[in-house]
């Protein structure tokens, strides 16, 4: 199979990924639940994933915190700023993660930067609508759907400016991009661990620029004796039992990226993404959304196909790509997408030029 759906998450990870999860679940318990061996070598194995991710993301051990997904991280950041009837501003092209819970909170959205790989006109509308008053700003880094990239430090720099606090989604940038909970200065960065770190579904990661609350109460190993939960990260987020196997692969991805560097992973995903655009840039009736400094993934529409419809005979042909709207009908309306949805292929450091032109012949196929 052509795996091409590595924006939803990386299905070849390192082998030494798989390895972590299998020697965990043999050898590891509770971390911080006993002084016996088997959950003394689970805090450490945790507490080590904790200082590979503080030192790929330029955040101290502590400022990182262990979620589900992105999701789950992206909801701790939001309900720890954001109150009903508050205001918030976010970028044009945020993912169903960031939106359903300001949604629920009944918060009063501003989307600002509608216009498609324009980093100019992105800023300058973030800068007209972050006002006095304003409670938070939520900003992707990446579009999950176009592989546009926001212009995130001047984002930060302005928000800091005015005062507003920042929670960055970099479900599409962690692993690629350079992301510091340092020079950032954001409130929160949330992650998906089992996209670009390579690390096991099942995992994400919160980096604490401040104290989050707690989404959920319960057991952390810690303060015992207190009813009330522990106010600091990442225990302020960790209750209930950790997920060792996961961490523990996730420690092996993000120790694969370090090696690797984030800037050769974005450089070979670059590259297979001019060569995927050059041979599709040749077929008749396909229209490909395009833009400078776009990581490693494409949207696609073909004239007279249903996306759906043309990704199930990109599957038949062995090709797997997600299509219809990513779970970001906003990025979507932004683009002028929403009607047909697109077709979306997307990168890891696996995939190989060959895989390029698997893809591009199932396309022409569809012509
Ligand atoms: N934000 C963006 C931009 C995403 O692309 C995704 C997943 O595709 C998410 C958030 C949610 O990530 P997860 O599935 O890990 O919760």
């Amino acid at each position: 199979m052509t795996y091409l759906d590595n924006g939803a998450t990386t299905l070849r990870k390192p082998p030494q990924v798989v390895q972590a999860v299998a020697q965990a679940m043999g050898r590891y318990a509770s971390p911080g639940r006993g002084g016996y061996p088997a959950a003394m070598g689970a805090a450490e194995a945790v507490y080590r994933c904790r200082e590979l991710a503080g030192r790929l993301f330029e955040a101290e051990p502590e400022q990182v915190a262990f979620t589900l997904n992105a999701t789950h991280a992206l909801n701790i950041a939001i309900k720890s700023l954001v109150g009903p009837g508050d205001a918030v501003v976010v970028s044009g092209f945020e993912h169903n993660a960031v939106m359903r819970p300001l949604h629920a909170l009944g918060a009063q959205v501003t989307a600002a930067g509608r216009r498609l790989f324009d980093p100019a006109d992105t800023l300058r509308d973030f800068e007209r609508a972050v006002i006095p008053g304003t409670k938070a700003v939520v900003c992707t880094h990446v579009s999950n759907v176009f592989g546009y990239r926001l212009p995130i430090e001047e984002i930060a720099a302005l928000c800091a400016r005015r005062g507003v606090p920042l929670i960055v989604d970099a479900a599409q940038s962690a692993g690629a991009l350079p992301v510091s909970l340092r020079n950032l200065g954001a409130a929160f960065i949330a992650m998906p661990g089992h996209k670009g770190l390579y690390g096991p579904q099942g995992t994400g990661i919160l980096l604490c620029g401040r104290a989050p609350k707690p989404l959920i109460e319960g057991g952390t190993g810690s303060q015992s004796r207190l009813f009330s939960m522990p106010e600091d990260p990442p225990d302020a987020a960790e209750a209930g039992t950790h997920n060792v196997p996961g961490i523990c692969g996730l420690a092996a991805g993000i120790a694969y990226v370090l090696r690797r560097t984030p800037a050769a992973i974005l450089r070979r995903e670059q590259a297979l993404l001019r060569q995927l655009t050059e041979r599709l840039s040749r077929l008749d009736g396909l229209r490909l959304y395009c833009g400078p400094g776009q990581t490693g993934v494409l949207s696609v529409t073909a004239a007279g196909a249903d996306c759906e419809t043309a990704a199930a005979q990109l599957a038949r042909r062995g090709v797997a790509v997600r299509a219809g709207l990513h779970c970001a009908p906003l990025a979507h309306e932004s683009a002028g997408t929403l009607e047909s949805g697109t077709i979306r292929l997307s990168f890891s450091d696996f995939n190989s030029s060959e895989d390029v032109r698997r893809a591009a012949w199932a396309l022409a196929a569809l012509q």
